[in-house]
């Protein structure tokens, strides 16, 4: 339990690759502040767990990833109620998959707002507490997608590639206040998000769902396995250890060799 004592806020933690990050954090004895939207009883129940599994306060706060001062609020109130943030994790996210000439602009905007603009927003927030204390990790759920791209998410790879430079940029500006700024990268993770794109991936490239799973999602992993949530989370801790502070600016593929294709 080398995180006991600390604070961790994840955003978009109350499914998928964001709920394993909060199972993996409580684990290791940190306070969790989950975040992200879903129904009341589920959300009461997962806090509930991380309270006990962790030993200590776990936090559900219904910040808005499209709202600043949501995000903002969210910070102050984990400072106040439990300390820190000492650690933050930029994960909420979203896709759409369409041709540029079908892309609502409406899910262009939300996509840029949630997938990207929020973590700029909760990092500037974050940083000067981190500063106060000289210690601090600062992660992003990006995507393959921050490396390289496919057709038909735009607003995705647009987002993902920006956190990406969001990563390198601010891991410069705090290279000497202790604080660590790092990118997780993944390939396809078996989440709601990926099972929740299939339906559009099989009207836009006209394909059955078994095309989708074969030809387009795992045809870019030569594994030919999805990355397991709870493999991601267990990178997102070691980049917490003492043992990892010189690994700064830095973008981790966790993809099954997807981006070494
Ligand atoms: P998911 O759909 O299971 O979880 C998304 C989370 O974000 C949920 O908790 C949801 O409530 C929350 N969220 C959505 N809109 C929000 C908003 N406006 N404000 C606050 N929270 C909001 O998805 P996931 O697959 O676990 O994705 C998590 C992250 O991992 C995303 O950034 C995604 O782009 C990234 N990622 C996923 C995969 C994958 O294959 N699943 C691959 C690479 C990167």
């Amino acid at each position: 339990m080398f995180l006991k004592g600390k604070s961790v806020i994840i955003t978009g933690s109350t499914s998928g690759i964001g709920l394993a990050y909060a199972k993996a954090f409580a684990a290791e004895g940190a306070s969790v502040v989950i975040n992200g939207f879903g129904d009341e009883g589920e959300i009461e129940k997962e806090r509930a767990a991380l309270a006990e599994t962790s030993g200590a306060t776990a936090l559900y706060d219904a910040a808005d990833m499209t709202k600043p001062d949501e995000i903002e609020a969210m910070v102050k109130r984990c400072h106040d109620e439990i300390g820190g943030p000492d650690i933050v994790i930029a994960n909420a996210g979203i896709q759409h998959v369409a041709k540029i000439e079908d892309f609502p602009p409406e899910k262009f905007e939300a996509i840029l707002d949630i997938n990207m603009k929020s973590a700029w927003y909760l990092f500037r927030a974050a940083v000067p507490h981190m500063k106060e204390k000289g210690w601090g990790r600062i992660i992003s759920t990006a995507s393959a997608h921050s490396l390289i791209a496919s057709p038909n998410k735009t607003a995705y790879i647009m987002a993902k590639h920006g956190i990406a430079g969001l990563t390198k940029t601010l891991a410069l500006e705090t290279a000497t206040d202790g604080i660590t700024v790092n990118c997780i990268s993944p390939g396809y993770v078996w989440t709601p998000l990926v099972e929740n794109q299939i339906p559009d991936t099989m009207k836009s490239r006209g394909m059955t769902r078994e095309q989708v799973m074969n030809d387009v999602l795992l045809a870019a992993q030569p594994t030919k396995e999805f990355v397991m949530p709870d493999e991601v989370a267990a990178l997102a801790i070691f980049l917490c250890r003492d043992e990892a502070k010189a690994i700064t600016g830095a973008n981790y593929s966790i993809d099954g060799g997807w981006t070494a294709a």
